[in-house]
């Protein structure tokens, strides 16, 4: 069994470990060996790591991951060793929202994501024989991983492959509730709610999706005058004032078309109801506990507005992440502006970068040897 090394988490709100002893699975017949070069840190990797949301401890986390293809298994027929690839999440293939073409919600989408086993019900990791769990069937915090052919994704191999990691979750999670699942038309306005990886994603596909007015709000000015450079038409800073009213103030009273929360506050879950015009909806896609409370009659039956819930963006990432690439060469989709770039071991600070909001994606460069282009 190979040895590889992997950031562990071993119980709930313990700092990232790593470790040089990890065993990794033996490969399967359709499965690929990565050679990980870089994984992005995601809002979700911390909400697991501190309990949020649970999986199982110990574990190794990461879902962002990006690298190149080492060994392919007998029955692989999509890759070859030397391809560049980035990691998303694994969908069977065989179910029936699966064979609709509807992966995100792929029957058994818990079951080979967030269980902490291999879709087989096999370990991916372990460490002296004891049970490590993974995450979507990936685990990018390694120097080396297995997956099946279905989570990657090939890139072109001119591009710098440490940036790309992030497009397997935040970008197409982001992208995808616009592009897939609210579908605005040209002349429509959105209002996004927060501004991390998640929310500015949102803000570039709505001014790709031709919105007159993309509304980004956030309580950090630098963060928002990021957002204006990626795509937002305005902005508000919602720190102590009525962020209803602005956004009427900004379309002539009536509201916007479409909302997206970023932010799971339970506040600011029902501000993106309460900022629609009448019929439009909201999506609420953050990863959080809390729950909001609805006005039925007023919101919903009355104005006809709607709440909408979002798995990854709808998102089927062999055809979205290229898209969203080809977006990024036609200068539309500038994600990689939100990166900053850390070492591996520099994980608990990167994190923690990400948890206070100084750095809105970091990227643990895990190959430090990868030339961008060779
Ligand atoms: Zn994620
Ligand atoms: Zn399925």
């Amino acid at each position: 069994m190979m040895k590889i090394k992997a950031a562990v988490v071993q119980q709930q709100n313990a700092d990232f470990e790593i470790k040089d002893d990890i065993e990794l699975a033996e490969m399967g017949p359709d499965d690929i060996q990565v050679h990980m070069v870089a994984s992005g840190i995601c809002h979700s990797d911390e909400a697991l790591r501190i309990g949020d949301a649970i999986i199982d401890y110990p574990i190794v986390l990461g879902h962002e991951g990006s690298g190149i293809v080492e060994k392919v298994g007998p029955e692989v027929t999509q890759f070859q060793p030397g391809d560049h690839v980035v990691l998303s999440f694994y969908a069977c293939g065989n179910c029936k929202s699966c064979l609709k073409g509807i992966p995100t919600q792929c029957e058994n989408y818990a079951h080979n994501n967030l269980s902490g086993i291999r879709p087989d019900g096999t370990s991916h990791f372990t460490e002296n024989g004891q049970h490590i769990a993974d995450m979507f069937d990936q685990s990018s915090f390694t120097t080396t991983t297995v997956v099946r052919e279905r989570n990657a994704v090939k890139v072109d191999k001119a591009l710098d492959l440490r940036k790309l990691g992030p497009l397997g979750c935040g970008y197409v999670t982001g992208s995808g509730t616009v592009l897939n699942t609210l579908k605005p038309r040209p002349g429509d306005t959105i209002a996004v709610f927060g501004t991390g990886a998640v929310g500015l994603a949102a803000m570039m596909a709505g001014r790709i999706s031709g919105c007159v007015k993309v509304i980004g709000i956030d309580i950090v000015d630098s963060r928002l005058e990021l957002a204006k450079e990626l795509g937002a038409t305005d902005t508000i800073n919602s720190k102590g004032i009525d962020v209803v009213q602005a956004v009427k103030d900004l379309t002539g009273g009536r509201g916007v078309d479409w909302a997206v929360d970023t932010t799971g506050v339970t506040a600011v879950m029902e501000s993106s109801i309460k900022v629609l015009a009448q019929g439009g909806t909201t999506a609420t896609i953050a990863v959080t506990p809390h729950h909001i409370d609805v006005d039925t009659w007023n919101d919903l039956c009355v104005d006809d507005k709607k709440i909408v819930g979002v798995n990854m963006g709808d998102s089927i990432p062999q055809i979205d992440i290229p898209r969203l690439i080809d977006f990024y060469k036609m200068g539309l989709f500038d994600f990689d502006k939100t990166e900053k770039f850390y070492s591996f071991d520099q994980i608990n600070e990167a994190n923690a970068d990400s948890r206070s909001g100084k750095t809105i994606k970091p990227v643990l460069v895990i190959d430090e040897t990868y030339v961008p282009g060779e």
